[in-house]
């Protein structure tokens, strides 16, 4: 495992936007996992774990701590109706494996660019399906070293929501349990799902910025205020789904986080809602 200085993240996210790093390092198993959190620990700095960078905003003057990009994907193991896999594994290629092996109820990931570590923290899914419905047990290293195998009531699961998001805990593995299912119904189900992911926005992104506040559609509300399209230097709120900014190049987290600030404000001027984000901002000092 080499630890590197001074890394842009900007590669290392899907909104293609970051500063450096102070400290950056791959890790493709669990043993470096350790010990990159042992350097920073040694160094008295902060770590903070990402997958994909598909759900997260890193701020224009970077981290100054360390970051693990979980990249583990060595460990696929299937054992009748559950299958176990590394963290650093892309939500794809679990797919994959789960419809080799004629496994089913996952089919609402399809389509979402992250890892399975990311996708536990954030309790991904699609309108009412979430991973946390499929999740078994996991595996995480603790901040004291310890590897330890939990629940999913562990997790404290809410809507884009785990204690994950909260503490230390770095997830190495997952298990989900899944429906044995007839060779046919995967084609039929994935055909439905690919259909609905037609309409989202292509660019660079993180998904939906906000989460829909009940009942309601975060997208309908900020169409409604008449901002779809709206531009900030570079970042734009999407002409196609307005819950979508991209970065048509070049942008900024400071103009990505203008536009959000906008668009809170006037949807609570108007509608007197709170907007909630879904993506994480990384701050110098971590996660806000
Ligand atoms: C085009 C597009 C479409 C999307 N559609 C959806 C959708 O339909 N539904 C949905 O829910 N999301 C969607 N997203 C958002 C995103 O893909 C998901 O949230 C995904 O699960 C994030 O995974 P990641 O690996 O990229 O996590 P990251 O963005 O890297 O990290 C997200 C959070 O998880 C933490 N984390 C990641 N791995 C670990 C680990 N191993 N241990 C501890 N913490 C970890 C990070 O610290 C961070 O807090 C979309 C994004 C894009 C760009």
């Amino acid at each position: 495992m080499k630890i590197v200085k001074n890394k842009s993240l900007c590669n290392y996210t899907s909104f293609r936007i970051g500063g450096e790093a102070d400290y950056f390092a791959e890790v493709n198993s669990n043993g470096d996992i350790l010990k990159a959190v042992n350097f920073a620990q040694k160094k008295n700095i902060p770590y903070v774990a990402i997958g994909n960078g598909s759900n997260i905003l890193v701020n224009d003057k970077g981290y100054r701590g360390l970051i693990i990009k979980i990249s583990n994907i060595n460990c696929i193991n299937i054992e009748k109706d559950k299958i176990t896999c590394s963290a650093g594994l892309p939500l794809s290629k679990l797919l994959q494996e789960v419809k080799n092996n004629n496994l089913g109820d996952i089919e609402f990931l399809i389509g979402i660019p992250g890892t399975v570590g990311g996708a536990v923290v954030g309790n991904a899914g699609m309108k009412n399906k979430h991973i946390s419905n499929i999740l078994y047990k996991a595996e995480l290293l603790k901040s004291n070293g310890k590897i330890i195998e939990v629940d999913k009531s562990y997790f404290g699961f809410g809507y884009r929501e785990s204690n994950l998001k909260n503490n230390k805990d770095i997830l190495l593995e997952a298990t989900f349990k899944l429906k044995k299912i007839s060779k046919k119904i995967p084609d039929k189900i994935t055909k439905a799902v690919i259909k609905n992911r037609v309409n989202q926005p292509i660019g660079y992104s993180a998904g939906s910025i906000f989460k829909n506040p009940k009942s309601m559609f975060a997208g309908k509300i900020i169409e409604d205020l008449g901002m779809k399209g709206k531009k900030k230097n570079n970042a734009q709120i999407s002409q196609i789904h307005a819950n979508f900014i991209i970065n048509l190049g070049g942008a900024k987290a400071a103009d990505v986080k203008y536009l959000i600030n906008q668009i809170k404000r006037k949807t609570m001027n108007k509608y007197g809602i709170h907007l909630e984000r879904e993506i994480r901002y990384l701050e110098e000092r971590g996660w806000r």
